[in-house]
């Protein structure tokens, strides 16, 4: 099989790819602000014969590795964005920017791509159409897929599916996770606010007290998850800040809450804010007070295409073996890939780099987060593997 001869060449950049990892890992931006990254990257692409074309939605970067064939297009996607902490792994390779981290793995992400391209710049004659990278800014929270598809990344040439990955230190190391559907959540974000009227905290019968009211809100809004969405479906709402008050004995006239709300399915996605609004003013209006709710739409559900899911599954046993591909557990995190994925079929899969013996045991977003390197030349195999599949003259 020809898998075999690039597969061993994977095992062979194994090194060249942790190297390339720590590269990034030195130098993490958060979004919007990936400068060293995406010219690190663009010079990367350049030394592989590509003509990486820059400043796509911000700070977003986009090669095309034409085929000797003409044919589809398939979108490949590695965000790129580092966090707003402090690493705190006391690893040699550790940030160098205080304040900002890799603590998602993104790193990862860019270096498995790239290492994809490389092969399948060496097998241009095996491919029907083209592969179009994509190095995605601001995945965390900033809509860095909303502003390259604005930019035009979807057209020119047309993008007909797309795949991507995330590195998961929720699954042991060796094993990558392929799951058809929903696979990761809706993400929406709400601010509500709670006017009453201020008055002494000894005679609340005078005043209209905002923060008995937002107790009230708080607790209702419970109940829209646990009443109102079917137990056979899922949904998060959490109010993750409370601000109001100012002293003991006086009474708060107002309150300024957030949170979040997940959702996997369409219906629970569009009720939210519905049944939201209807809490919150319902209570605030029994209460007396004024209550507003300000729901900000974050990314739809990160939904895998059947077809999709079953070449990239088999492209996986092909490359791995099939007793590492699982089908994981669906994750309540938000992804804007769901973007990318709403606007052609395709397939997002997670890359197993959990390894406590090697310090990759910490969830994603925590300071001392660290990934099993060993991982990503798994998610490279499974990324060649997907592109030859579709592209491929087996694919129609
Ligand atoms: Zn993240
Ligand atoms: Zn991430």
């Amino acid at each position: 099989m020809v898998i075999a001869e690039w597969g061993e060449r994977v095992e062979t950049m194994t090194e060249d790819l942790a190297a390339t990892r720590r590269e990034f890992h030195r130098i993490p931006e958060i979004g919007f602000e990936e400068y060293e990254t995406s010219a690190l990257i663009a010079q990367k692409l350049r030394a592989l014969g590509l003509q990486p074309r820059t400043g796509i939605g911000g700070t977003g970067v986009v090669a095309l590795i034409e085929g000797a064939h003409p044919g589809k297009t398939l979108l490949m996607r590695a965000d790129m964005d580092g966090l707003p902490i402090e690493e705190r792994t006391g690893l040699p390779y550790a940030s160098t920017h205080p304040g900002r981290m890799h603590a998602c793995g993104h790193d990862t992400h860019v270096t498995m791509l790239l290492a994809a391209a490389q092969l399948l710049l060496e097998r241009r004659e095996d491919l029907h159409g083209c592969v179009k990278l994509v190095f995605q800014p601001a995945e965390e929270g900033l809509g860095g897929a909303r502003a390259m598809i604005e930019d035009g990344v979807l057209e020119n040439p047309h993008v007909d599916a797309a795949i991507g990955c995330h590195i998961w230190n929720d699954m042991p190391v060796g094993l990558v996770g392929v799951r058809e559907g929903p696979i990761m959540a809706a993400s929406d974000r709400i601010k509500i606010t709670i006017e009453g009227q201020g008055g002494h905290g000894a005679m609340p019968h005078h005043a209209v007290d905002a923060i008995a009211t937002a107790a009230q809100v708080v607790t209702t809004l419970q109940t829209i998850v646990s009443r109102r969405v079917s137990p056979l479906q899922a949904g998060v709402v959490t109010i993750g800040t409370i601000h109001g008050g100012y002293a003991s004995n006086i009474i708060a006239d107002r309150v300024e809450m957030q949170g979040t709300v997940r959702s996997f399915d369409e219906d629970v996605w569009e009720q939210m804010p519905i049944q939201i609004e209807q809490v919150v003013t319902g209570v605030c209006a029994a209460m007396g007070v004024r209550g507003t709710v300000e729901y900000h739409r974050g990314v739809p559900t990160t939904v895998n295409d059947s077809g999709m899911t079953k070449l990239v599954r088999e492209a996986a046993i092909e490359a791995l073996g099939e007793e590492r591909v699982v089908v994981p557990e669906q994750s309540t995190g938000g992804e804007d890939m769901s973007l990318f994925l709403r606007a052609a079929p395709g397939c997002f899969f997670y890359v197993g780099s959990q390894n406590p013996a090697k310090g990759a045991d910490k969830p994603h977003h925590h300071p001392e987060f660290e990934v099993d390197e060993d991982a990503m030349p798994n998610g490279v195999k499974v990324l060649v593997a997907s592109a030859l599949r579709y592209l491929g003259k087996t694919a129609d």
